[in-house]
């Protein structure tokens, strides 16, 4: 399997190639040059797989260059019930008829992009190993992202991880996660500033290419291919735990920011996974809906982004968005350069609503959307407990509240849980008056000695600890 980008550049690259790497050299991303398809026999075959042989399956149908048995010994030991808290890894929860939520938040960080930078860790660890180099990623985090990246990349060999954050920003729970970690190659630094500051300054080391050399800095960013296959993943297993048998369809419905998530989703349809419809949720920022309803995508500035209770999806821009629309657009690689490179650059929009593709896409992607809003997030929260015990966090809530307004007779939603509430308890507080139930091993985080450096909202302070802390 060869990997093209979507801005049309001539190369083509393997799996390992673009690994570590983040854009491809035009300022695109990439994509496998064709989806494989999956037919009704192999769908039989796959029913009844454990996750970690699920997984080996279909990332085998996307790596050509990490021998079978690596990889099949990579997946077995980032799927395991010790890692993920169940044997089936993603199990899903039953509502009411026909609603169901897939469990996708019980990994080390309590969110699900431990389902991906898990398995980003081990193939990081594996490929360095292999050519004998080291990697010091730096990135910036509001939380969710940040966090998954240091605990799959703690005491992994090879990688050492430097992690910017807004200082005193993020909730209490989500500081305790990070800053507890007493691992020597995760360094925390907490910068006197907002979450803006830390992604300019990763932004700034990164365009000093001779520094980025000297040190070999690379990232973990959500736009990583790596990342976004290990998710279509679990659309299969959610979708077999769902249906009995493969003439069934379900529907999913995601809360989404960077169009990540989602995008793993109409990767799994588009190799045939019987998918009704991709329901996407956001929150008030509502970039993403506002496109599929209109076929305007706009982006927004920062002070037109707004912060809310489902914070991890407060973007202004989707930045896998690019990649649904060159399948879109039928793999027109001029023509999403055109979009996304310049003219998304010059008007902070572009228009597709006069666009064949785009009046079919619902009906040929199952695209749908809709939006959330707090006072949605507190009411959802309020009455999934009432009614059901079952206590969803707030990006669930907005995921479970559109997922409302999209049912259809004898079509099961499944309804991506993508964090657990304790990592926002101000608003489960707010809706329900209590405090979210806190899984064991996080018991009495808080009072933990924390492992944290606060500096300048500076990128020569940045670089010059980076300097020295690799030898
Ligand atoms: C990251 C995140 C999202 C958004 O996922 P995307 O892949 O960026 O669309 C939703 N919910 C939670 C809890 C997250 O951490």
């Amino acid at each position: 399997m060869l990997y093209v980008s979507t801005r049309g550049h001539a190369d083509r690259k393997h799996f390992c190639e673009i690994l570590l790497e983040g854009l491809a050299p035009d300022g695109g991303l990439y994509l496998p040059e064709r989806y494989p398809q999956v037919d009704g026999a192999t769908l039989e075959k796959w029913r009844t797989l454990p996750y970690h042989a699920l997984a080996f399956e279909i990332l085998s149908l996307y790596i050509d260059d990490i021998p079978a048995d690596d990889l099949k010994a990579i997946c077995a030991k980032t799927y395991t019930q010790e890692v993920f808290g169940t044997p089936q890894i993603v199990p899903l929860k039953k509502l009411e008829d026909g609603l169901v939520l897939e469990a996708l938040s019980n990994g080390p960080t309590l969110a699900f992009k431990d389902m991906a930078m898990q398995l980003l860790g081990n193939l990081f660890e594996y490929e360095l190993g292999r050519r004998g180099e080291e990697l010091n990623i730096l990135g910036a985090t509001s939380g969710d992202t940040g966090s998954a990246a240091e605990y799959a990349m703690r005491g992994k060999k090879g990688v050492r991880v430097f992690m910017t954050s807004p200082h005193g920003r993020m909730s209490p729970f989500q500081q305790a996660q990070m800053f507890s970690l007493q691992d020597a190659n995760i360094h925390n630094l907490a910068v006197e500033g907002v979450f803006d500051d830390c992604q300019d300054i990763v932004k700034a080391v990164s365009n000093d290419l001779a520094f980025k050399r000297k040190y070999r800095i690379g990232t973990v960013n959500s736009i990583n291919w790596a990342r976004l296959v290990a998710q279509v993943v679990y659309y299969f297993a959610g979708y077999f735990q769902a249906t009995k048998g493969n003439a069934q369809k379900v529907s999913f419905t995601v809360p989404s920011g960077n169009f990540g998530n989602i995008c793993a989703g109409h990767v799994a349809r588009m190799m045939g996974l019987p998918v009704a419809k991709l329901v996407l949720a956001t929150n008030e920022n509502d970039v993403l809906d506002e496109f599929f309803r209109t076929g305007v995508y706009r982006v927004r500035s920062s002070a037109d982004t707004h912060e809310t209770s489902s914070p991890s999806m407060d973007i202004s821009k989707a930045s896998n968005f690019e990649r649904f629309v060159f399948d879109l657009l039928g793999r027109d690689g001029a023509r999403v350069k055109q979009l996304f490179g310049e003219q998304l650059s010059a008007t902070g929009r572009f228009d597709l609503s006069a666009e064949p593709a785009f009046q079919t896409a619902a009906a040929t992607y199952g695209f749908a959307s809709g939006k959330s809003t707090h006072a949605d997030r507190l009411e959802t929260i309020r009455d999934t407990w009432k009614r059901f015990g079952v206590m969803v966090d707030t990006h669930t809530a907005d995921g479970l509240k559109v997922a409302r307004s999209h049912l259809q007779p004898g079509v099961p939603m499944v309804v991506l849980e993508t964090a657990l509430p304790i990592k926002f308890a101000a608003t489960i507080v707010e809706a329900l008056g209590r405090e979210p139930e806190r899984p064991a091993q996080f018991e009495g985080i808080e009072q933990l000695p924390k492992r944290v450096t606060v500096l300048a909202p500076d990128v020569a302070a940045v670089q010059a600890f980076i300097a020295a802390h690799c030898p």
